[in-house]
């Protein structure tokens, strides 16, 4: 597992901020999965450290840092620190030194960050966005601009409205309203372009806004995906949404559509949640794909 990857001349870093078990694959896909299927696929599993005793599957919660020429770009936030989280009894009120310190692992402070990204704004994606200073939730990343897609900002502002305080655990009040209300957010959509390097694109149906944020540069492409995927075994089996997915059906036909322009452009698929080997390249098998580990030391 290399923490440090190199696609084109960009650099990307993995900033880990814990890799744990999570739900067992019942749990987590439903009825989708049947034992016969399970029963297929456990060993490769296993061998990648991603499935463990009594089909728990292994999940991994870490920000992408990206530098280009241009700039130093951070995807999704994670959990955070001091965060009351009552529905998420694991995440709650967190003292932890380990995000900070993989960053700095990485010979980054947070005040290298130009701009942050949200690939949706889920709890475990918004998490360190702000920090809490003399009882305020203030931004984290001092010198950056914070990106949200509109779409998606949209949706949780209006569930914010009918279902407040409580909306996405909590954390579109400490993780998300105080960063702009603090003037430092730009609301984009798929034309964006903040660096010349970067697109991003719309895959919606685990949130409403789902995006992913491709990267370019020195003729090769990575894509961070976000929530598209959680795990490996959707590359093999895309059809399978998770729990989390707000609308299965369309999060299936959007994680198709991700592996097929990954597959068509020789994207670096980076996604938000996997474990162990964590990136690698698409290619197509069969009705599905199958995905090449980056196996870079
Ligand atoms: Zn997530």
């Amino acid at each position: 597992m290399s923490l440090t990857f190199k696609a084109g001349d960009m650099t990307i870093h993995r900033v880990i901020e814990d890799e744990t078990t999570f739900r067992t694959v019942s749990q987590f896909f439903g009825d989708q999965v049947s034992p016969e299927l399970l029963a297929e696929n456990r060993a490769w599993l296993k061998q990648i450290n991603a499935l463990e005793a009594d089909d728990v599957l292994r999940i991994c919660f870490q920000s992408y840092v990206v530098r280009t020429p241009h700039h130093t770009i951070l995807i999704d936030t994670c959990i955070g620190n001091d965060k009351s989280r009552s529905q998420f009894p694991a995440w709650h009120m967190r003292k932890s030194d380990t995000y900070m310190r993989a960053l700095a692992g990485h010979g980054l402070s947070v005040n290298d960050i130009d701009y942050v990204m949200c690939t949706h704004l889920h709890v475990d994606h918004v998490g360190w966005n702000t920090k809490l200073e003399n009882g305020r939730w203030v931004p984290t990343f001092r010198n950056a601009k914070y990106l949200f897609a509109k779409r998606e900002y949209a949706h949780w502002e209006t569930e914010h409205k009918t279902k407040g305080l409580e909306t996405n655990g909590g954390s579109f009040d400490d993780s998300v309203l105080p960063v702009v209300e603090a003037g430092k957010a730009v609301m984009i959509d798929s034309d964006h372009q903040p660096d010349p390097m970067l697109t991003i694109m719309d895959y919606p149906g685990h949130t409403p806004g789902s995006i992913a944020i491709n990267l370019k540069d020195g003729g090769k492409q990575a894509c961070f995906s976000g929530d598209i995927m959680h795990h490996p075994i959707q590359v093999y089996h895309p059809d399978w949404s998770s729990q989390f997915c707000s609308d299965q059906d369309l999060s299936a036909k959007s994680r198709r559509k991700l592996l097929e322009d990954c597959s068509e452009n020789g994207a670096l698929l980076c996604p938000a949640h996997f474990p162990g080997a964590n990136a690698g390249t698409i290619k197509p098998q069969g009705n599905a794909f199958r995905i090449d580990w980056d196996v870079q030391k």
